[in-house]
């Protein structure tokens, strides 16, 4: 039986849990129905949530309940006591009033940038900017021993990670994708004519919706709605929900993006149910989190084998669109390599490239370094030495990313870099231990990949840490070189580069 401690700190923590999962709900409202109008009332509401949750989370007595939890704990609770006190340490650090003021600024910039980003109005959202950045300072200085500011928001997102060790680790990614960026711009091209021939926007969800469902995504438990900037979003374990987006000129933008967040919502739905309400129902970090939506959306979605049993459907549902492009063609479209000015559309190859810079701006703007007013042509300026293309305007440069608009400046991205790695890794694990999934994918079928990930990852929760499940699935720390043989061998084939 359980002990009347562990009883009352789990109370406690639903509380909290629950009041977080009702902001979540109203910033899915702003995100996808709300109409405009009630911007206003929405931040100042979201905020006061914001506040209450934090202030029941850093109440004394969850300390002193955390200090008399100990004794006889099953490896759950044990694990729970551990998060959470890491967690608690973290937050008593933060002064509710300081959470309540920077949850309703948030607000007030998101709501801004979402009118700002396709007007090209970077100059409305100067002040607002720089007060996020004087807020994420204000933030990282809670956490003084932090070598650089930007660890207080890595620690949060991708624990175990630090500015050196994810600089380290992206200087190697780099070293390994710069001359494959090179040998792909020095060969023939490939062409996304095909993906851009005009497709109605309800078929393209259509279609969508029985791939997901065949991965796994449980609808009696989930939904999806359209969106601006596609997102998964949890209230508790029985609603786990996504959103998409469409563009009639370009096939892909619909159908990534569903395959991304329902890995996302895979991950979450497959939590140990025992562990809702709870800090345990949550994926493990930023980075474990990524390494899931992107295994789906690029592992699986973007595989020959997939199209091969996928492709006949989609020149059903897109006849006159599809009739005259082969299998081979329609691979190579969805797989063409093309720097570009927009991260979200970015191909596997260069999409590490757009994050490096985002984790760089980020370290330069916290440290004083570079100034909310010099970040266009900062950010300007690295696009064209990193990726050779220079942004005509501010909405597809450094306007693009909801991150910085709707959350403080610091540990927004690295979490995206390091889960295309930890994709790989975790991808070499499940076939080493469950050899037929390549062939059961080319059958459209998913079962054993998702039973594996869920044994292996999404039933612990955040009971492991990113490097324990590491540890646990892959046998040792993060590796770069699973992930740049994937994407040596797969481009050098689409490409045809030869040695
Ligand atoms: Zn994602």
């Amino acid at each position: 039986m359980e002990n009347v401690t562990l009883h009352d700190l789990k109370t406690r923590l639903t509380e909290v849990s629950d009041l977080s999962n009702v902001n979540y709900l109203l910033g899915w409202d702003q995100s996808t129905y709300m109409p405009e109008g009630g911007g206003d009332a929405r931040a100042r509401q979201m905020a006061l949530l914001g506040r209450l949750a934090h202030e029941r989370f850093i109440d004394p007595a969850i300390g002193r309940l955390l200090d008399s939890a100990n004794g006889d704990l099953s490896e759950d609770d044990a694990a729970l006591i551990r998060l959470v006190r890491r967690q608690y340490e973290r937050a008593i650090r933060v002064p509710a009033a300081f959470v309540a003021e920077m949850e309703a600024h948030l607000a007030k910039t998101y709501n801004a940038w979402t009118a700002a980003r396709p007007a090209n109005d970077f100059a409305r959202m100067r002040p607002l900017l720089e007060r996020t950045l004087e807020f994420s300072r204000r933030y990282a200085a809670f956490f003084p021993h932090a070598a650089h500011p930007i660890d207080a928001f890595i620690e949060e997102g991708d624990y175990g990670m630090t500015a050196e060790t994810v600089a380290r680790v992206f200087a190697e990614l780099r070293a390994g994708l710069v001359p494959l960026v090179s040998a792909i711009a020095a060969a023939p091209p490939i062409s996304d004519q095909p993906l851009r021939r005009g497709y109605s926007g309800d078929a393209q969800l259509a279609f969508g919706l029985p791939i997901i469902r065949a991965f796994g995504y449980d609808f009696a438990r989930g939904r999806q709605d359209l969106t601006h900037h596609p997102f998964m979003t949890k209230f508790s374990n029985g609603d786990v929900r996504i959103t998409t987006r469409f563009r009639e000129d370009d096939l892909g933008d619909a159908l990534f993006s569903t395959l991304h967040e329902a890995g996302h919502a895979l991950y979450e739905q497959g939590i140990n149910p025992a562990y809702d309400g709870l800090p345990l129902d949550s994926g493990t970090s930023n980075g474990v989190h990524e390494s899931q939506s992107r295994l789906w959306e690029n592992l699986v979605g973007r595989s020959e084998g997939f199209w091969t049993h996928t492709y006949p459907s989609l020149q059903t549902a897109f006849p006159t669109q599809l009739s005259d492009v082969s299998l081979d063609q329609f691979y190579r479209a969805i797989n063409r390599v093309q720097p570009s000015l927009v991260r979200v559309d970015a191909d596997e190859v260069t999409y590490n490239l757009h994050v490096m810079i985002r984790f760089d701006l980020e370290m330069q703007l916290l440290d004083g370094r570079l100034s909310i007013a010099d970040l266009p042509a900062a950010w300007n300026a690295r696009y064209t030495s990193d990726l050779g293309v220079t942004p005509p305007d501010d909405t597809d440069g450094c306007l693009q990313d909801v991150h910085w608009y709707g959350g403080l400046i610091g540990g927004a991205f690295q979490g995206y870099t390091l889960g295309n790695i930890m994709s790989a890794q975790f991808w070499n694990a499940a076939l080493a231990a469950q050899p037929g999934i390549p062939d059961e994918i080319g059958r459209g079928e998913f079962g054993t990949l998702r039973g594996w990930l869920t044994d292996n990852i999404y039933r612990h929760g955040s009971k492991y840490t990113a490097d324990e499940l590491l540890q646990r699935i892959a046998g040792g720390a993060l590796d770069v070189n699973p992930l740049l043989d994937y994407l040596t061998t797969k481009y050098s084939a689409l490409y045809q580069l030869n040695g």
